[in-house]
């Protein structure tokens, strides 16, 4: 599903600090259907791989490898094409305040230019999808953190993408509601099939739904496996 390979990631130096080595070389491979885990003490690089993931940043060098298909090279429209097959959910849900749930949900949808109709039933399944039925014309201010973080993942889903990846997606909720929203994800995971990959410095979230994997440390993996045989796992 994804091969990252020998992926680097070197910031140029700036004003009073030499050049950055976020990411040293990085060789993971995440299978289809996966929930997999990335986890690593502040400053380890986990945000610049999700921002390569995502196709934000540009790798300086190396490959990412996404159903057979290199995404890490792509510029202009093959790069907007590859960036609907991931979908992104992120720690401050980042939606749109003045819109509706519905509009948030279909916002994906409407640049990628679907119609009016298309939009709004597509929007509204998968509004259902998350357990939010009935908060279609609410906005988000309306709502609670972890509704509203079900709206991220409802939008993160539109484009139908092959994997979710979630940037520290229940950092921001208390210790219930990320359990609910990280059960959701496993839920979507087991019934439509998407892989997902989540990005988090909280082993706890890890362990209760992650399959597999990895533990960064200084821009590098230095464990990769199964949740129980990590040796920093406590
Ligand atoms: P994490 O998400 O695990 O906390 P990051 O990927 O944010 O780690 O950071 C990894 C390293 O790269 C850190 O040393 C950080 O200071 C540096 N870094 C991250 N983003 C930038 C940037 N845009 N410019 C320069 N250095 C950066
Ligand atoms: P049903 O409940 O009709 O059997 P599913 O449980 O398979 O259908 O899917 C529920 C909803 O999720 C459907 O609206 C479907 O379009 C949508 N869906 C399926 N796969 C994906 C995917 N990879 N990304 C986003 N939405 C999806």
């Amino acid at each position: 599903m994804i091969v990252i390979e020998n992926l680097v990631k070197t910031y140029p130096a700036a004003a009073g600090a030499g050049e950055v080595s976020a990411l040293r070389g990085i060789d993971l491979e995440i299978a289809e259907g996966e929930i997999f885990g990335i986890v690593g003490p502040s400053g380890a690089g986990k945000s610049t791989l999700l921002r390569c993931l995502n196709l934000l940043e540009s790798p300086t060098s190396g490959r990412i490898v996404l159903r057979g298909d290199d995404v890490s090279q792509l510029t202009g429209a093959g790069q907007r094409q590859a960036r609907r097959r991931i979908g992104t959910v992120f720690q401050q849900f980042n939606l749109l305040h003045s819109r509706t749930v519905r509009a948030n949900v279909e916002f994906p949808l409407e640049l990628a230019g679907l119609g009016r109709t298309q939009r709004r039933a597509r929007a509204d399944e998968l509004i259902e999808l998350v357990g939010l039925a009935g908060k279609e014309k609410a906005f988000p201010s309306q709502l609670s953190g972890g509704q509203q973080q079900r709206v991220g993942i409802a939008r993160a889903l539109a484009s139908e993408p092959d994997v979710l990846l979630c940037d520290e997606a229940t950092s921001a909720l208390d210790p219930d509601t990320t359990d609910q929203v990280l059960d959701l994800l496993a839920e979507l995971n087991g019934r439509i099939g998407v892989t997902v990959v989540l990005i988090t410095h909280e082993l706890g979230v890890l362990r209760r739904i992650c399959t597999s994997a990895a533990r960064l440390d200084d821009g590098r993996i230095a464990e990769t496996g199964r949740i129980l045989d990590l040796v920093g796992t406590p």
